[in-house]
């Protein structure tokens, strides 16, 4: 069940009379983090709270430590619980939107049918709005981050899986159920490796998420025997093949490089379909920064058809770490609009 803003006793709404930003309550629930905090419609974040999702200890306990975070980051940020008028939630897919529902997300195993928006309503007593995470994101990007002033954006998220976001004309392209977007699994190779996130082969995600970095690192360390850097590493990480690459070992490299053939080929087909002024790269992947970047542009452009490639730049995010809940809060402050 969702409510709509204003429709629950007890919650004013007076904030913009009083010429506030309109802060809202921001929640971003992730496979590996949950993040909360308190966002106002200019963007300015008042507290950001970062806590391990521990999802292998249950869906109860992790809603209860999520709500939790939620409050203290009310508390951290010195606004009223009274001038926060709504919640914005945003989790990875697949979701149902309207509902408020989380279906059956692959990285939060337990969380299947979960009636999000309706338990937040009960713990926060307010409306509350429920996004996939990399949409909610895309909307970030757009309002307050890398995107600002574009009309047509792309936004790429890569870290331990690959998801999407777009923006048509200036506003979110969702879907028919809110599931819509999702670039991670376009394909690059029909016959290629395993996807782990949908089943299907040869996705993007199976090449340059994270979790596929690092897969085919250990599978190159297992084939050959060449001497490699990446021997002497215990827990490899994607951040350890990035800086082997760097350095010029040849085995990282290797691994390296075919990424950023994926990567390029991916782009050029999302290029292709939506003909963006901008690609936003982001998640803990791209950090890199040029390193992903610079060597990928020119294949785009080269490949893409010829007025998709020429008018789409590629550029990194601007929002770090905060664009979960800079894009769930950009999410709520858009049902509070249009209410
Ligand atoms: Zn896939």
């Amino acid at each position: 069940m969702s409510v709509r803003a204003g429709a629950l006793p007890g919650v004013r709404r007076d904030a913009r009379k009083l010429g506030r930003h309109r802060p809202v309550l921001a929640l971003d629930i992730g496979g590996t983090k949950l993040a909360a905090g308190v966002v106002d419609d200019s963007g300015r974040v008042h507290s950001f709270l970062v806590s391990p999702t521990h999802a292998a200890r249950g869906l109860e306990q992790g809603l209860d430590r999520l709500w939790e975070l939620g409050r203290q980051a009310v508390e951290e940020s010195g606004v009223a619980w009274s001038e926060i008028e709504i919640v914005g939630i945003g989790a990875g897919g697949p979701l149902d939107r309207e509902r408020g529902v989380l279906v059956c997300p692959p990285h939060l195993p337990g969380w299947r049918d979960v009636p999000l928006t309706a338990l937040a309503e009960r713990a926060y007593d307010r409306p509350a709005v429920l996004e996939n995470d990399a949409t909610a994101a895309a909307a970030g990007e757009h309002r307050h981050g890398a995107g600002v002033g574009t009309r047509h954006m792309v936004y790429l998220t890569i870290s331990t899986g690959v998801g999407g976001g777009v923006i048509v004309d200036g506003s979110l392209y969702r879907g028919a159920m809110g599931n819509g977007g999702e670039l991670g699994h376009v394909t690059v190779d029909c016959h290629g490796r395993p996807c782990h996130g949908c089943g299907r082969r040869g996705c993007l995600e199976a090449y340059v998420s994270g979790t596929s970095i690092v897969e085919r690192a250990r599978e190159a360390l297992a084939e050959a025997e060449d001497a490699s850097a990446l021997r002497a590493v215990v827990e490899l990480t994607t951040a350890d093949v990035a800086a082997a690459a760097r350095d010029g070992d040849a085995l990282a490299l290797a691994v390296w490089e075919e990424t950023l053939d994926a990567l390029a080929c991916g782009l050029t087909s999302i290029v292709n379909l939506f003909e963006p002024e901008l690609v936003v790269v982001g998640g803990g992947v791209s950090t890199v920064g040029e390193q992903l970047l610079g060597p990928v542009r020119e294949p785009v452009r080269a490949s893409a058809m010829r007025s998709a490639g020429e008018g789409a730049r590629i550029v990194q995010a601007a929002l770090g770490e905060r664009v979960g809940v800079v894009g769930a809060a950009a999410i709520a402050h858009d049902r509070v609009a249009s209410s």
